[in-house]
């Protein structure tokens, strides 16, 4: 695999201006989005077909021997010039959905709308798609699109000229030719890897319109790849709030994990923060952390840089323990609000805090309830963590949520919640030989207990697995 040792854009910075030089000649930046092909031969670019993934050579091998045009396709060109480890291979062909269909044994078919082929091999997928036009700069009036200028239909065929601009950020839409090894430029995504630059393709307030969770895109990849955005397609960003309310919350739960467990959620909330977009995502945190709530800033960090260290040491992660974190001030807000009203004990006015909460934040993003339930148990199981004496207290030690209620704990008080003796105390106590054989006995129960879920079929694997505990 690809080392990341240094900034992997100074290694490359003067292939890239060679390449650009000879290519692109001058630095005339509205040229990039002219849609001139430009092909950079296999001597004038970094990638090696020994850092592309087997099996995706293969597929890519099968479809030329079959008469097809076969390019490796966005994040994974865009990372290999980077010299970052691409985290799936995708191709984008000539050939229809049948006729790849008929070149693999190995293939899945999925999506109703527009048909994808799926080529398994093992844990590993490579996507094939058919290259697809679906972009239009004509806005408002084109039949692709809604009154608002949304897009509607995106399933139409095309060539690969229409495969580019339908595509996002220059930076994404370079293609890696099979039959030659060259790359294939026609928006000047290299000069814009190079410069560091997100730039959308087109107009860009029409692509927002088109598709508003490019706005959220744009930040992903400034804080993934450490770039900027292009000014132009900073500009219309304070106006895309109203288009990205329509995006279903499903959708964005999704881009919540992107942004926040692949290794730059800090990043990704800096970014967030600099375009105001956090909002739409996170309103309550958002508004608490424009009004400096001091919990809630120091405990968003403190878990944001927590999930990029275990992202980074590989360790698992999951959305519960991350919206436990981030919610934890509104519940802690409202169980005593609940509480003082309806005289409710700690633990019942945190559930109540939490169906309030939680109906509130699945409006934006829809946490799905395999994950909003493990993260009400971490949140009763603070009452329970403060009150630390007695037999009672040890019986959490068995809960299968006792150590992420625990890590939430020690995050709280961390932040400055007053609970450094308690969470001390828990800690040692796990330290203890019995407690700890204990806590091996209660693991193996709840594993017992719990089986493991199931794998969606047709899902693709990608990233760290969100599912698994995070303990
Ligand atoms: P990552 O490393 O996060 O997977 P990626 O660029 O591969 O980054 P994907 O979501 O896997 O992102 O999408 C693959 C490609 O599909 C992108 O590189 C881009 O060319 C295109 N694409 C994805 N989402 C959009 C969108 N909303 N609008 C236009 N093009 C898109
Ligand atoms: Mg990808």
């Amino acid at each position: 695999m690809l080392g990341h040792s240094t900034d992997p854009r100074r290694l490359i910075a003067p292939v890239l201006n060679r390449i650009i030089q000879r290519f692109f000649g001058g630095s005339d930046a509205d040229s990039k989005n002219v849609a001139e092909p430009v092909l950079i031969p296999r001597p004038d670019h970094p990638i090696s077909r020994k850092d592309v993934s087997k099996n995706a050579l293969k597929v890519l091998y099968r479809l030329r021997d079959n008469g097809y045009d076969a390019y490796l396709v966005g994040g994974c060109i865009r990372d290999l010039v980077l010299e970052h480890s691409p985290k799936d291979f995708d191709v984008a062909t000539n050939a229809s959905p049948d006729q790849i269909k008929k070149a693999f044994r190995n293939c899945r078919l999925i999506g109703r709308r527009f048909r994808l082929a799926h080529i398994v091999f093992g844990r590993e997928i490579i996507e094939v798609a058919t290259f697809r036009s679906g972009h239009s700069d004509a806005g408002k009036n084109d039949a692709h699109t809604d009154a608002q200028g949304r897009i509607l239909r995106d399933n139409v065929y095309g060539t690969l000229e229409e495969d580019v601009l339908r595509r996002d950020f220059t930076i994404n839409a370079l293609y890696y030719n099979i039959e030659d090894f060259s790359i294939v430029d026609f928006v000047g995504g290299m000069r814009d890897l190079n410069d560091g630059v997100i730039r959308l393709l087109g107009d860009p307030e029409t692509r927002y319109r088109e598709d508003a969770v490019r706005a959220l895109r744009a930040a992903r990849f400034a804080a993934k790849l450490d770039f900027t955005l292009h000014p132009a397609t900073a500009e219309p960003l304070p106006r895309v709030g109203e288009w990205l309310a329509q995006i279903p919350a499903a959708r964005l739960f999704e881009e919540v994990l992107k942004l926040f467990q692949s290794g730059h959620a800090i990043r990704s909330l800096e970014e967030l923060q600099r375009y105001d977009l956090l909002r739409f995502l996170f309103a309550s945190l958002d508004k608490r952390l424009k009004d400096e709530h001091l919990l809630s800033t120091t405990l968003t960090t403190l878990a944001l840089k927590n999930t990029d260290l275990r992202v980074a040491q590989e360790k698992p992660i999951t959305p519960a323990f991350l919206y436990a974190a981030l919610l934890w001030p509104d519940i802690q807000i409202r169980a005593a609000e609940i509480g003082a009203q309806e005289n409710l004990p700690p633990v019942p006015a945190i559930h109540a805090a939490a169906d309030e909460v939680l109906a509130e934040q699945v409006r934006q993003t829809a946490l799905p309830k395999r994950f909003s339930m493990p993260a009400r148990e971490i949140w009763a199981m603070q009452p329970r963590l403060e009150q630390y004496t007695g037999k009672r207290a040890l019986k959490n030690l068995e809960h299968p949520r006792f150590r992420a209620g625990y890590d939430l704990l020690v995050l709280r008080a961390n932040a400055g919640e007053p609970l450094k003796e308690m969470a001390d105390w828990w800690t040692e106590i796990q330290e203890s030989p019995e407690v700890a054989e204990q806590m091996a006995m209660a693991r193996q129960k709840n594993a017992a207990r719990t089986r493991p879920p199931r794998r969606r079929r047709g899902g693709r694997r990608r990233g760290p697995r969100q599912d698994t505990p995070q303990d």
